[in-house]
């Protein structure tokens, strides 16, 4: 008899690869019950992107830097930054937050949701696309999102020496929290529809 991958479930409990036998499995090691929850495995993963997407948008809308400077207070947004910094000069900074903060995020955005629709609708499924290789991207692209967060840290120590008081904004916690939500989505997200919709 051959057994095919799609018919092995592994044991929640103890890991022990089991052969699905129809409706309920009890692990052939120690027992436990296995139940199938193959209509909600994508839900978690959509949870926490919806999540991620949300805390996206105060992180754009509210200020991401706060400058104090001789008792005058100036406020900026992640965009706003980005201009300010281009205009004077600093092209290098200016092009790592545009693509740290907004390229990456709205990328990584768009991989998941493409990915979380294809394994449950019929998308894709004639191309080329190696799906495993797009969710490998998000994976390495995930904590290089946050270098804004850095840059702002990095930023604020810089110039407090220049008497100028720099606090990260609401923005930068918004920010912060829809990283760590993608990342928690690329996690929840079960490799092994791929290999079943492929
Ligand atoms: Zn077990």
């Amino acid at each position: 008899m051959e057994i095919e991958e799609k018919d092995l479930i592994r044991c929640p409990a103890c890991e022990a690869v089991n052969i699905d036998k129809g409706r309920q499995n009890s692990c052939r090691r120690c027992g436990s019950q296995i139940y199938k929850h193959k209509h909600f495995r994508t839900e978690k993963s959509w949870a926490y992107l919806i999540t991620a997407m949300i805390a996206y948008i105060p992180a754009n809308l509210y200020p991401m830097l706060i400058t104090k400077k001789f008792g005058q207070v100036e406020e900026s947004t992640i965009l706003g930054g980005i201009v300010y910094l281009w205009e004077h000069g600093s092209y290098p900074i200016a092009l790592i937050i545009f693509f740290a903060s907004i390229i990456i995020p709205i990328i990584k955005f768009l991989i998941l949701i493409y990915l979380l629709i294809s394994v449950k609708y019929p998308l894709g499924k004639d191309k080329k696309l190696n799906k495993h290789k797009l969710y490998y991207l998000t994976e390495i692209i995930g904590p290089w999102s946050m270098i804004d967060v850095f840059v702002v840290a990095i930023l604020a120590a810089l110039i407090r020496l220049a008497n100028v008081e720099i606090v990260a904004g609401t923005a930068a916690t918004a920010f912060a929290l829809s990283v760590f939500f993608t990342l928690l989505a690329a996690q929840a997200f079960d490799t092994r529809l791929i290999r079943e919709h492929r």
